[in-house]
């Protein structure tokens, strides 16, 4: 077989300790990540990503929504600031600070033409940037919104979104018994030209140069009750948490999904999404 390798990821074999932070350093030392919320009513992907940014590391998160869901997200965040962004344009300005380094795009964002500028605005930045939900089903509607992806982006479909983004990949993987999921992400991450992450409980990670790997929940530790609403949404925090931090993209998608399977092992059946980001820190002592 001459297929490029591919990794299994596991941080307690090796690199743990990048995990965790050096002793030093102010909060601004490790990145700032912005995650788009939806509007009144849809924010609560949005906030499960931020918390999963927060927790994960990341020195500041801030959630930016339309002026008409300030209220209802001020209501339910504590460390995470908030900003309103009306539009494309409001978008651009608010990333004129450098600072935010990093952007999630994605759960419970919405489908609108609003959302497709925000969308346009955020790939324009070229920052590190991680897009799952809604911001998938826009890149798969609008070709040119493709064509602005990077390689500092991170894609991280499920398998119905894998399919809206790469119809005839996933056609492929449905008859061709040849064709692995493996192989799929990694045809993926080439048309994307950055690090494509699909989920499911046979995880697989794939960046535009050929590197591959495969996530814990698929050499057969199954995490089954990871399979809840919104798990999908910490993870994309979880990865965006983890760029600002400076992982390289490929890095980024494999530690944050190693932690994510990591956390629900923890917290065991009867979990629910937003349990996970709080159950890093009990991951992280084993880790030290
Ligand atoms: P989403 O569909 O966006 O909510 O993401 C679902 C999350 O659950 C992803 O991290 C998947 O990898 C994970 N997942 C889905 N099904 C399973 C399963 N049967 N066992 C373990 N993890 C799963
Ligand atoms: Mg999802």
């Amino acid at each position: 077989d001459d297929a490029p390798s591919c990794r299994l990821v596991d941080l307690s074999a090796g690199d743990a300790a990048r995990c965790l932070r050096k002793t030093d350093g102010h909060k601004y030392d490790h990145g700032h990540v912005l995650v788009l919320s939806g509007g009144v009513g849809r924010g609560g992907a949005a906030r499960m990503a931020a918390r999963g940014a927060l927790r994960i590391g990341a020195g500041l998160v801030t959630l930016a929504c339309p002026p008409a869901a300030l209220i209802e997200n001020a209501a339910q965040l504590d460390a995470i600031m908030l900003r309103a962004v009306k539009d494309e344009g409001a978008l651009t300005d608010l990333l004129g600070d450098p600072r935010l380094d990093t952007l999630c795009l994605g759960p419970g964002l919405g489908l609108t033409a609003r959302e497709a500028g925000l969308l346009r605005a955020a790939l324009r930045v070229g920052r590190g940037t991680v897009l799952d939900g809604d911001a998938l089903t826009l890149l798969a509607r609008d070709d040119d919104l493709f064509s602005l992806l990077h390689e500092c982006c991170v894609l991280t479909p499920h398998a119905g979104e894998f399919a809206r983004l790469f119809p005839d990949l996933a056609d492929r993987l449905a008859k061709d018994s040849a064709f692995s999921k493996l192989d799929a992400a990694r045809q993926a991450a080439l048309r994307a030209g950055c690090t494509v992450l699909v989920k499911g409980p046979d995880t697989v990670i794939a960046g535009p140069d050929g590197q591959a790997a495969l996530a814990p929940a698929s050499y057969g530790r199954a995490v089954p009750w990871l399979a809840t609403a919104g798990a999908g949404d910490v993870l994309s925090g979880f990865i965006a948490g983890l760029l600002a931090r400076g992982f390289d993209p490929m890095r980024a998608a494999e530690t944050g999904a190693w932690l994510h399977v990591e956390c629900a092992r923890q917290l065991g059946a009867g979990m629910i999404a937003q349990d996970l980001p709080d159950a890093l820190p009990r991951v992280f002592a084993r880790l030290g």
